[in-house]
């Protein structure tokens, strides 16, 4: 099966999950977006309410100043590849909870399996923990770590974590949004340079 068909089939498994008690309170599961061969892969923590009512990630406040970091660094949403380790919205918007997390994250795993990309960027905490672990390493504070890239190696090769703030965190925080700015900045010469 080519990445098309397995991807197709993993979005449809994914929207059709009751593995953990979100699938009920969904209105529409959000499996990520963008491209399959996409080199850069983003993954943030759950759908909010727009995601929910669109089925789409990152299209409310947060995806907004995504989609200008990403203009910033002449990067647009179709050659990147954006989801989130949990794909189904929590009441409230509240954090993922580590039962959510497990029983949702082997789709994230799957994901990463298919498009291999060459760099994986986590935003957030949760999203950070997550991928460090995976590829052995120990998650850090988010501040301390924030733009710097790991190294992992994998069966298909090279692949670099760089950890960076949520940017819904830095919606009301300029400090922050400035941070983001210098973190897609190194994003751009680490992707030049692979
Ligand atoms: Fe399934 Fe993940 Fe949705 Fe839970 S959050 S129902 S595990 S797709
Ligand atoms: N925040 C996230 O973590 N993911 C989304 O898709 C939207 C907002």
């Amino acid at each position: 099966m080519g990445k098309e068909e397995l991807m197709k089939k993993l979005e449809e498994k994914i929207q059709s999950c009751q593995k953990c008690p979100l699938g009920k309170l969904r209105t529409n599961a959000v499996p990520g977006a963008g491209s399959y061969d996409a080199k850069v892969m983003f993954v943030g923590e759950a759908p909010g309410y727009w995601e929910d009512q669109k089925g789409l990630p990152f299209v409310g406040r947060a995806g907004k100043l995504l989609d200008e970091l990403l203009a910033e660094i002449a990067l647009s949403r179709e050659e990147v590849y954006i989801t989130n380790i949990v794909k189904c919205r929590p009441p409230e918007n509240r954090d993922p909870t580590e039962e959510e997390i497990k029983a949702c994250s082997p789709y994230l795993d799957k994901q990463i399996d298919i498009i291999r990309p060459k760099v994986i960027v986590p935003l957030g905490r949760h999203s950070m923990s997550y991928i460090l672990r995976k590829f052995g390493f120990e998650p850090e504070p988010i501040s301390k770590i924030h733009g710097k890239a790991f190294e992992a190696h994998t069966l298909f090769g090279k692949i670099v974590i760089m950890p960076m703030y949520h940017p819904a965190a830095a919606l009301y925080k300029p400090p922050i949004r400035e941070e983001l700015r210098r973190g897609f900045q190194k994003l751009k010469e680490l992707i030049r340079d692979s």
